[in-house]
């Protein structure tokens, strides 16, 4: 968490250095350009006044140009001693290319640095853009302007100003840079930390409730919830539900495993006993052989339920094979209703089948088998003699429909919510010692086979009246289309 954290500070530190040296550089960069531009336009109005200055004395028809004692072309003194007050360098040339005049700053120039000068000036085009010349160590802007009227003796007047303060950051900037972007970088940076020191020390903390939570026993307890941060509010509302669901299978698993150790327990009591009865030497031939032929029913009910038990765990694991094929449901309908006669019969039940239809899906026999004769095994189970059971098969335009109904014990509504649940019985003592009680695993595998058909299995059911179990299977998409006329079983 602490490397993590310092990750995070470090990370942000250096995005802040990043963007602050950035900005500092291009703050730096359009000062610069800013100051040149101001230089340059100083330079322009240096060169204007020199102009103006030369322009008025032609006016005035003062000589401009005279020769001196040696007889070389310069300025007369008159207009020299007017573009002395022009700051900077001034250097104004001839129409015969002579350079007449030379202001004080260039005059005072040793020869090398006068020579760079008067190279850069040749170079430099008239009224075009500025240029720099580097004389000695500083850097000069210089600008150039042609004089066109023929009338006066000069043809070129050149400017220049120092471009040394240009290239130095002001003072401000400089302050603002190497003072003040530390301290607040430094104070963001602790700032950042403080905040996520804060963050990771909740997460840390839900780590260790969740980990004290999920050892198993404490599964009960919630995460409290969190108004300061909506995030984590969310991961904790998140985990919350995860626990609640961890709970609910825990309890399942636990329940589930007691009732299968439950249930095997009775038979497995019994068929010890009568193992034990077998073997023992008192024992009378024929009594040896009941408790064996006892002790082999029992072996069959386990089997049973460890069958069961399987297939649920297959189904709970999704690791179930459906052999899937074209199945006659109007076949499997009238084989189950055979068997339900013979079963009926046998408990004095009466098994009428109104309607069937002739309908066909793709799906497995065997699990199909299993659920229509089980729905109807439990029909005649939980009828008393004298009662009737009604099958029947319909047909609807997208699906088909399978239903059971009997006029037996019925369903109390507070049970058929738990019908579907996996060991559960209306009545625990009387299904057990019924001769043929159940698991109560019967309608959970029933349930699964529906669904891992895309069906499912619903139940109406009044205590003392009788119970309705509909199957619904879709119907393939080929076989969809709308019916003459619905079949529905009697009350
Ligand atoms: P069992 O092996 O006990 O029949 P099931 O899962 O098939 O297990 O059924 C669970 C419970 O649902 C039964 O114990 C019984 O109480 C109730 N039940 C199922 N079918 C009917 C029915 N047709 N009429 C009344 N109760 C039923």
């Amino acid at each position: 968490m602490i490397r993590a954290r310092l990750k995070l500070t470090l990370l942000f530190t250096a995005a802040m250095i990043v963007t602050g040296t950035a900005l500092a550089v291009a703050v730096s960069a359009s000062r610069t350009a800013g100051a040149y531009s101001a230089i340059g336009r100083e330079a322009l109005a240096d060169a204007d006044l020199a102009m103006r200055i030369i322009a008025q004395s032609a006016r005035m028809r003062e000589p401009t140009v005279i020769r001196d004692s040696t007889n070389l072309e310069t300025i007369s003194r008159n207009v020299a001693e007017r573009l002395d007050v022009v700051p900077g360098y001034v250097v104004i040339v001839s129409r015969k290319a002579n350079v007449v005049y030379t202001s004080a700053d260039a005059a005072d120039l040793p020869d090398t640095d006068w020579a760079s000068l008067q190279r850069g000036i040749a170079d430099l085009p008239n009224d075009g853009p500025a240029g720099v010349i580097t004389i000695g160590d500083e850097r000069v802007l210089f600008v150039a302007h042609a004089i066109t009227d023929t009338t006066i003796d000069i043809s070129r007047v050149v400017a220049g100003v120092r471009v040394r303060g240009a290239q130095n950051l002001p003072a401000e900037l400089v302050t603002t840079i190497f003072a003040v972007m530390p301290v607040v970088i430094a104070l963001a940076s602790w700032g950042m930390w403080l905040l996520l020191g804060g963050t990771f020390r909740r997460i840390e903390e839900v780590r260790r409730v969740v980990a004290d939570i999920t050892d198993g026993r404490s599964l009960h307890r919630r995460l409290s919830d969190d108004e300061a941060s909506p995030e984590i509010a969310a991961l904790i509302l998140t985990l919350n539900s995860m626990i609640a669901r961890l709970e609910t299978s825990f309890a399942a698993l636990r329940r589930f495993t007691a009732d299968a150790s439950h249930e095997l327990k009775t038979p497995l009591a019994v068929l010890r006993a009568d193992v034990e009865r077998a073997m023992s030497s008192n024992t009378r031939k024929d009594d040896r052989l009941v408790a064996l032929e006892e002790a082999l029913h029992e072996t069959t009910r386990m089997a049973d339920l460890v069958e069961s038990l399987l297939t649920l765990a297959r189904a709970d694991e999704g690791r179930f094979d459906l052999h899937l094929e074209r199945v006659d449901l109007a076949e499997l309908t009238l084989e189950v209703y055979e068997t339900a006669l013979i079963l009926g019969e046998a408990a004095g039940v009466a098994v009428n089948m109104p309607f069937s239809a002739e309908v066909s899906i793709s799906g497995d026999r065997t699990r199909l088998r299993q659920l229509f004769l089980n729905l109807v095994t439990n029909a005649i189970k939980y009828t008393p003699a004298g009662g009737r059971v009604d099958i029947g098969l319909g047909r609807h335009p997208d699906n088909v429909t399978f239903a059971v109904r009997d006029t037996g014990a019925g369903i109390a509504a507070a049970d058929v919510p738990h019908i579907f649940e996996r060991f559960w019985r209306a009545d625990r003592v009387r299904s057990r010692t019924a001769e043929r009680g159940g698991f109560g695993l019967g309608l959970a595998i029933s349930q699964w086979i529906a669904q891992a058909h895309g069906g499912s299995l619903a139940v109406q059911s009044r205590l003392g009246k009788g119970s309705l179990f509909t199957l619904t299977l879709p119907l393939d998409a080929a076989d969809r289309g709308s019916v003459d006329d619905l079949e529905i079983l009697p009350e």
